[in-house]
């Protein structure tokens, strides 16, 4: 009998957590001839979260869980759920119920029956998440894809199911600063995907903002892309030449071009030291997320 885990990585969703649990329970017994195993990851969550699942998992052998000694954030929580789990197929979903439990059979129809090693939701639009965040999402996505030529897409995110041929190729990555949606593409393997709705946070409020949304959207350029480098040395280049014709024509322009030179070396040194502190943070081997207590 094949065995699904369904990870669920947790920040502060107390309120959430029972309507998802109930939703994905009823969804999953549609399901014939599978096991399965709800695997909440609490992280660091400062709300009764912790004891919501300790709850649950009284109530329902199906669940299991892990709590973390602080907030590692998402990405962690992706991590740690993939180790932890011990399915044939693995599927992560968020809390909040923006990931619709119903594509669930039809997901696992795509990676037993139909020959996909991936199957994952892809969102339509993003109706109510707010102009700006969907327009700097969506040139994050463009800029990313140009710049890493990983396949990246604004509605195609977590919510997928994996096989476990995939999910070991994923756990293979040890990298300490990860970035999934590049992990994935990273990792290879066909992906079928289903299309659904935005849907609106059913309970609590998004755990982003737009300053860590442009640390993960940084994050994700620099795991994958050394072109930034690049780009500073072409610049770098151009401003010299710049500089010889100025001089070569005595143009009089030595404050401004002073402050321009000045101020183009210190992009320099930041894209620099950026890829230095993240080979830093790299050679440290440390552990990607520490666990408190499981069940
Ligand atoms: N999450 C997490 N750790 C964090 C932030 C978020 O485990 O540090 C979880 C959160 O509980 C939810 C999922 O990641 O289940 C997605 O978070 P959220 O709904 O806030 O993001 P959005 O849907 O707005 O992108
Ligand atoms: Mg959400």
């Amino acid at each position: 009998m094949n065995k699904i885990s369904i990870i669920v990585p947790c920040y502060n969703e107390e309120e959430s957590l029972p309507l998802f649990h109930l939703a994905v329970t009823k969804v999953m017994r549609q399901i014939a001839g599978i096991e399965y195993e709800l695997l909440f990851i609490d992280d660091g969550s400062k709300d009764d979260t912790l004891q919501m699942i300790k709850r649950l998992a009284e109530m329902d052998e199906h669940v299991r869980y892990i709590s973390f000694s602080r907030n590692f954030g998402k990405e962690a929580g992706m991590y740690a759920g993939l180790k932890e789990a011990d399915g044939d197929y693995c599927v992560i979903m968020d809390a909040d119920l923006q990931h619709p439990p119903a594509l669930l059979p039809e997901m696992y129809r795509a990676v037993t029956e139909e020959g996909y090693d991936c199957c994952g939701g892809m969102r339509r639009g993003r109706e109510g998440d707010g102009a700006l965040r969907s327009f700097l999402s969506k040139s994050f996505y463009e800029v990313g894809r140009k710049l890493t030529h990983l396949e990246m897409d604004d509605g195609k995110g977590d919510f997928r199911m994996m096989s476990r041929k995939m999910v070991d190729a994923i756990l293979e990555l040890k990298e300490y600063h990860r970035y999934m949606k590049g992990l994935y593409s990273f990792v290879g393997f066909e992906t079928k995907w289903i299309e659904y709705d935005n849907i609106q946070r059913g309970n609590g409020e998004t755990k982003w903002n737009l300053k860590n949304l442009f640390s993960y959207a940084i994050e994700g350029i620099m795991s994958f892309s050394t072109m930034p480098l690049k780009a500073a040395g072409i610049v770098g280049l151009i401003c010299f030449v710049c500089g010889i014709i100025c001089f070569l024509t005595q143009q009089n322009l030595i404050l401004s071009m002073v402050t321009f030179f000045s101020g183009m070396q210190m992009v320099f040194l930041y894209i620099i030291g950026a890829y230095l502190s993240k080979d830093y943070m790299e050679n440290k081997k440390r552990p990607i997320y520490i666990v408190k207590e499981r069940g």
